[in-house]
């Protein structure tokens, strides 16, 4: 027997929590399943300094709280739960955690995106034993208090970390393959200025070494001169971007090569009627907080407007 769903959310970040806001308050009865990560990227990062609303920041961890509480104060029904099986080909059927059917009139996709790695395997290796590599300096860098770190990436993300890390470690460096940051000139500025930062540009990792258990140093190379050097370090963190939520989505919406989904322009529809996309599983240009509630808005709005028109 499937469970009948008007309007099935997926994700809980603040595309998912805003769909599931406008959608409460238009008697949609959503159901949002959370996903494995509740509250999304958002609840590994520090300071919300740019959402508007919030003159003095926010912690991205306490903001997640508030949107859920709107959210669950008109009536939407949060539930731990993963998406696993998909089958848009008649209806829209889905399945939580292979056994749980639902069949869904409308579904709002907000699953988000997820950390890369680079794909060594010394750094698959040390992820997988706990022994030193991390996507999350927010959620590990306690960890690494006093200590010297290494962080790979030049982006906004891999400054914000680094600038996270420099406060409990006593040193960071940070691994940049090009000879420039990627990152905004507001937050390369603040891990240039930041002391016990040194950058290191046109470098790359090439191993992370360890004693079997733990992170010990990273041999890096210059890409100049292709010089390797080792480094000590007792954590590896990376930040180099992050891949989209959608394989499962794959046979049936169209996406691009990274896995985006690809809306109908000017709308959240998708190729399947009433299954709409909101946030970062469709967006690889703003990928902010508040584009991320805008689009969940519109998603809403959007299955709103299918719902009348069945
Ligand atoms: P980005 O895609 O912006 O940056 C990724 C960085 O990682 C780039 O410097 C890239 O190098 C580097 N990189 C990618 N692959 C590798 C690899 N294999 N080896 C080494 N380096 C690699 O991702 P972010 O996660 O930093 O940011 C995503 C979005 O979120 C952006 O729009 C950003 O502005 C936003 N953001 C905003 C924040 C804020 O305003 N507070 C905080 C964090 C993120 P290269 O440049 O050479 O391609």
């Amino acid at each position: 027997m499937s469970e009948k769903v008007n309007c099935l959310i997926i994700g809980s970040g603040p595309a998912g929590y805003t769909a599931a806001i406008y959608a409460a308050r238009a008697n949609m009865n959503p159901v949002l399943y959370q996903g494995i990560q509740p509250g999304g990227q958002l609840t590994t990062t520090t300071d919300v300094e740019n959402f508007p609303g919030y003159p003095k920041g926010i912690s991205g961890p306490e903001m997640m709280i508030e949107l859920q509480s709107q959210a669950e104060r008109f009536g939407t029904d949060i539930r731990n739960g993963w998406i696993t099986n998909v089958d848009f080909r008649n209806e829209l059927k889905l399945w939580v955690n292979n056994e749980h059917e639902l069949e869904c009139n409308t579904v709002i996709i907000s699953t988000g995106a997820s950390a890369k790695y680079l794909g060594l395997k010394s750094e698959k290796k040390y992820l997988e034993l706990g022994g030193g590599v991390s996507a999350c300096a927010v959620c590990d860098g306690f960890f690494y208090k006093n200590q010297e770190v290494v962080i790979v990436g030049g982006g906004d993300s891999a400054c914000e970390e680094a600038h996270y890390l420099s406060k409990l470690c006593s040193k960071v460096t940070m691994l940049v393959r090009k000879s420039q940051f990627r990152a905004s000139k507001i937050m390369q500025d603040r891990v240039i200025k930041t002391a016990n930062i040194e950058i290191l540009y046109n470098t790359s990792t090439v191993e992370v070494k360890g004693d079997g258990q733990l992170v010990t140093s990273i041999l890096i190379k210059n890409n100049l001169n292709n010089k390797l050097r080792e480094i000590p370090a007792t954590g590896f963190f990376v930040a180099i971007g992050h891949k989209p939520n959608t394989d499962i989505f794959k046979p049936y919406i169209n996406m691009d090569s990274t896995g985006y989904i690809i809306n109908e322009q000017g709308s959240t529809k998708t190729n399947i009627k009433g299954v709409f996309v909101s946030g970062d599983a469709a967006d690889h240009t703003y990928r902010q907080a508040i584009t991320a509630a805008g689009t969940g808005c519109m998603a809403a709005l959007d299955a709103e407007r299918y719902l009348a028109s069945m």
